[in-house]
């Protein structure tokens, strides 16, 4: 695996459970580092906070099923913290009517106020945040009511706070920091309100204080393990994808390796021969001509005995970068077919056209000036190139046909002197 490989994350791709919210955020656009996923993975010490850009990658990712779980949670307690009004009736009867306004006109309505507002919330952390304030506002209402009530079940009805964790912990399963915040206010409205009533009361309200503390340190441990759990695979399932995303990669390489002429560049035969027979075969359907140009460097064995096997390779070189640059037509193609030889597709091109383009190209090899000094026929270096075009529909054509066509042209222009362009239509 490649040490630094760049990783574009993007925040719809992770949906572990398949929940297709689409959550307003901004869009994590920094590198990931494979090397940094590996580094935390491997070493053993879980952390409920990553470094950037890895925190915010995975909390975007995290994201759409989290805001399910909230809205699922929020429509929960719309319904179930009404429920409590039966506790209120029987254990702080004298505060009813409060209790009835404060749970159905104002609690009730902010849960839905707020279940329409959280999922416009662009940031992923702010909404975790967010949960603290229904969740205090909770606690506050039932221990307001039972610090309140002059009734003797009062203090009973503080320990239903303990209820109010379970649920904020264990059902909308919030992350550890905010879970912890709202924890302590709980425990600080637990205790300001039971320091308010009678000592005498203190062997319903210590157990009660020792209940909602184990309730907030058992059920806060599963938050803990939750969240470290939640990045831990969330990690691994980022280091497969940066995996896959190399091997993807690499194979991208090596397909285009094994397509290409390792010192040229352009195309080799094996490519040459597929995309000959794909324009051969589209041609065929549409109609129309399918052309070759066959190009030879002149006296090329001379030049690599004058200047050597690797001013050769360079001055090949050369010569490919310009029929490159001549030949980018769609559908074009130019390969080295062996040694010397190039030899270029052209779709749907007629022979005037393609020898016309063929001459263009002689002109700018020639006019490349490379200095071929003991070149029988010119100063420096030249091509013969040799065309042919073939209808593919046309009686007895064929791929090889055409390929033999080009060649002979190539002969021809070889016979004729070398540097130089012939044609051969169908029937020549
Ligand atoms: P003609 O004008 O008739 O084409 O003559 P020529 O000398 O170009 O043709 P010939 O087929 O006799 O020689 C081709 C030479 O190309 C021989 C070979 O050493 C050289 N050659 C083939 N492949 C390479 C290569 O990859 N690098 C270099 N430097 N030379 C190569
Ligand atoms: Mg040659
Ligand atoms: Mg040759």
């Amino acid at each position: 695996m490649t040490a630094l490989t760049a990783y574009h994350y993007q925040s719809t791709e992770f949906t572990p459970s398949g929940f297709g919210v689409t959550v307003p955020g901004p869009d994590v656009e920094e590198p990931i580092d494979a090397s940094e996923v590996e580094r935390l993975l491997n070493n053993g010490k879980p952390s409920l906070r990553l470094p950037e850009p890895l925190e915010s990658a995975f909390l975007n990712d995290a994201g759409p099923q989290r805001l399910r779980t909230m809205l699922i949670s929020g429509g929960l307690v719309s319904v179930i913290f009404n429920w409590l009004l039966v506790s209120d009736w029987l254990l702080v009867p004298d505060l009813f009517d409060l209790a009835l306004r404060l749970r159905l006109f104002l609690f009730t309505p902010a849960i839905i106020v707020g279940v329409f507002l959280l999922p416009r919330v662009a940031s992923p952390a702010a909404r975790e945040w967010l949960l603290v304030i229904p969740g205090v506002g909770a606690c506050a209402i039932n221990a307001w009511l039972s610090m309140t009530s002059s009734d003797p079940y009062a203090a009973p009805y503080l320990v239903s706070l303990a209820t109010i964790v379970m649920f904020t912990n264990s059902v909308v399963r919030m992350r550890f920091a905010p879970a912890a915040v709202l924890d302590a206010c709980a425990m600080a409205l637990f205790i300001g309100a039971a320091i308010t009533m009678p000592a005498s009361l203190a062997p319903i309200l210590i157990p009660g204080t020792l209940l909602l503390a184990c309730t907030i340190v058992f059920t806060l441990y599963g938050c803990y393990c939750q969240e470290r759990d939640d990045r831990l695979n969330w990690l691994l399932h980022l280091r497969e994808r940066l995996l896959l995303k190399d091997l993807e990669a690499a194979n991208q390489e090596l397909h285009e390796a094994s397509r290409s002429d390792m010192l040229t560049e352009v195309a080799n035969r094996r490519h040459f021969d597929e995309h000959l027979a794909e324009v051969w075969a589209q041609v065929q359907r549409d109609g129309g001509e399918v052309a070759l140009m066959m190009i030879d460097v002149d006296h090329f064995k001379a030049y690599n005995d004058r200047y050597g096997h690797p001013m050769g390779d360079a001055c090949l070189k050369a010569v490919a970068g310009a029929l490159k640059r001549r030949l980018r037509g769609p559908g074009d193609l130019i390969a080295r077919y062996g040694g010397e030889e190039f030899i270029a597709v052209l779709a749907g091109t007629s022979l005037q056209t393609v020898r016309g383009a063929a001459e263009r190209i002689r002109r700018g090899i020639e006019g490349l000036n490379l200095l071929h000094a003991t070149s029988s026929t010119h100063a420096v270096v030249t091509v013969s190139i040799g065309v042919a075009t073939m209808n593919p529909a046309a009686p007895g054509a064929s791929m090889t046909r055409l390929i033999s066509a080009a060649d002979e042209a190539l002969y021809r222009a070889k016979e004729g002197g070398r540097n130089r362009v012939v044609a051969l239509g169908m029937d020549e």
